[in-house]
């Protein structure tokens, strides 16, 4: 039986105006699950109209930055509590493992208590002056109403690293969620009015990208939109909200360098590569979809690197022993194959899978097999391209200086990883790769309290740690004038 999300606009859960559904499947076995309000423009209006009252009117308006703290951190408490069940919805929509969202939605209420406790600590500052009869200051002020628009990856885990800073800077919201996974964004703002938020502050729209995209991103009430999301896509929000001159932040993809020197401990590098690119079956922006390998250990590493991922258990992503799931949509699955046919077509050497699997558990499911490909030079399409499945490129260079020169070499700069033991070299190497995010000896840590963001076309932006407050912060300077009167205006001093 199907069961049925609603939006929340202005405290209340509805459906679209229009009545209209469309359905979302499961990626495991292919079959409905659920069905989402399918949204349009006058459902985008009342959403935003909502958000602007209350950004404007509501008690959220008057409320001090310590009582917005509380309601965050009583909204974490929710989450915990409810954890396993938005979970369970995330893996149904999503197909990725039970284990992976449980941890990530566990960790959600950190956020909401990192950046609660942020709120009231946003102080501006006494200038210094070279008007001696003047008194001036600065304060941070929240920008209005904030789109978010979020991808089917992780849908809550990317929500919440906008939702939290912008609701602690005093902002109002309005989440457009993937239409590919939208059960789990509803049901988890229906705990906003639980927690005790002013109807209005949060409000979701549903539905397909090109058809309320625009409408969400352009709409005149909108200050900001926060996009996570494809790099093709974020072009278009960008245009969109340069119509506007809104605020605009990007989270992006990737093709991301994952370095392996031969000085390096291998059993961790190997480890290391696994995990960068087959955890979320390589679904994630910050996948290590390019393995560069030093020449002297380039064979050793890629029969290893096979070797392990061999191993790996496909299965029913609900199920603690499976380790790598479905992909999650079957368009992207057929993505997926395409591009293997296209490296194998560009010369890459397969080692490992490279099709869908045959076993009869997992034939109603849109798997791919964990594959590898050897020999890839950094010009070929599968090294040059987010491909967003478990495909891995191994990728020979020969020396410190080789290895920078092709990791800089794309677009993208979400992530890198290094694996050496020189403190020396691994130094250098944070210096000198273009990444907003360089990992040592480990791969994919992320934290609630250490900055997020693209380098290059991977984004525009940083979310997590103190600076995300201030993308949804714009500083104003108040002047008071302290001398006894106002100066003669046609007198020039
Ligand atoms: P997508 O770009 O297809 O969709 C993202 C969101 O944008 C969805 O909600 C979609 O409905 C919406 N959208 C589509 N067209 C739109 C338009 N014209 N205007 C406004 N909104 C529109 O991305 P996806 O396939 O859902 O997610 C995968 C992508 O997200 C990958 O490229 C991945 O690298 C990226 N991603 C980046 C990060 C990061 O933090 N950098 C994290 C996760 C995923």
């Amino acid at each position: 039986m199907t069961e049925r999300f609603l939006n929340i606009v202005n405290g209340a859960p509805v459906a679209s105006g229009s009545g209209h559904w469309f359905d979302s499947a499961n990626p495991y076995d292919g079959k409905v699950w659920s069905q989402i309000p399918h949204c349009d423009t006058a459902d985008v209006n009342a959403a935003v109209a909502s958000a602007h009252a209350a950004y404007n009117t509501g008690p959220w308006a008057t409320m001090t930055a310590t009582q917005r703290g509380k309601l965050l951190r009583r909204l974490g408490d929710l989450i915990a509590r409810d954890a396993e069940k938005l979970a369970q919805l995330e893996v149904r929509d999503n197909g990725k493992l039970y284990a992976e969202m449980l941890g990530q939605v566990k960790y959600l209420p950190e956020y909401y208590h990192y950046f609660g406790g942020l709120a009231d600590k946003i102080e501006g500052s006494v200038l210094p002056t070279d008007k001696p009869e003047m008194f001036s200051y600065t304060k941070h002020e929240p920008l209005g109403v904030v789109v978010c628009i979020t991808p089917w990856n992780s849908p809550l885990l990317l929500l919440t690293w906008k939702l939290a800073a912008l609701l602690a800077a005093g902002n109002t919201a309005v989440i457009k969620p993937s239409e590919i996974t939208s059960a789990a964004t509803l049901a988890f703002l229906a705990l906003f009015k639980e927690a005790g938020f002013p109807d209005g502050v949060v409000n979701s729209v549903t539905g397909f990208g090109h058809e309320i995209g625009a409408a969400l991103v352009e709409h005149p009430q909108v200050a900001k939109v926060a996009f996570t999301g494809g790099d093709a896509t974020g072009r278009a929000v960008y245009q969109g909200a340069a119509k506007g001159l809104k605020h605009v932040s990007l989270e992006l993809g990737g093709k991301s360098p994952n370095i392996i020197f031969d000085d390096a401990n291998l059993d961790d590098a190997v480890k290391g590569a696994i995990s960068g690119i087959f955890a979320a079956s390589g679904q994630t922006c910050i996948a290590g979809s390019r393995l560069l390998v030093q020449r002297s250990v380039y064979d050793e590493v890629s029969e290893r690197v096979t070797a392990f991922a061999a191993t790996a258990q496909l299965g029913d992503p609900m199920q603690a022993s499976t380790q790598v799931g479905p992909i999650t949509t079957r368009p992207q699955r057929q993505k997926v194959l395409d591009y293997i046919e296209i490296a194998k077509n560009e010369g890459a050497r397969c080692l490992l899978g490279g099709k869908t699997p045959e076993a009869a558990d997992l034939a109603e499911g849109w798997f791919v097999e964990p594959t590898i490909f050897a020999d890839v030079s950094n010009d070929m399409r599968i090294a040059r391209e987010e491909v967003f499945g478990p495909v891995l490129s191994i990728i020979p260079f020969e020396d410190e200086a080789d290895a920078i020169r092709i990791a800089n070499d794309t677009i993208y700069g979400l992530a890198a990883g290094v694996w050496t033991t020189s403190m020396r070299r691994a130094i250098r190497m944070a210096d000198a790769l273009k990444a907003g995010t360089v990992w040592v000896n480990t791969y994919r840590a992320v934290s609630v309290m250490a900055p997020f963001g693209g380098m290059k076309q991977s984004g525009i932006g940083r979310e997590n740690g103190q600076e995300a407050i201030r993308e949804f912060l714009q500083t104003k300077c108040v002047w008071l004038n302290l001398a006894d009167g106002v100066p003669n205006p046609f007198v020039m001093r």
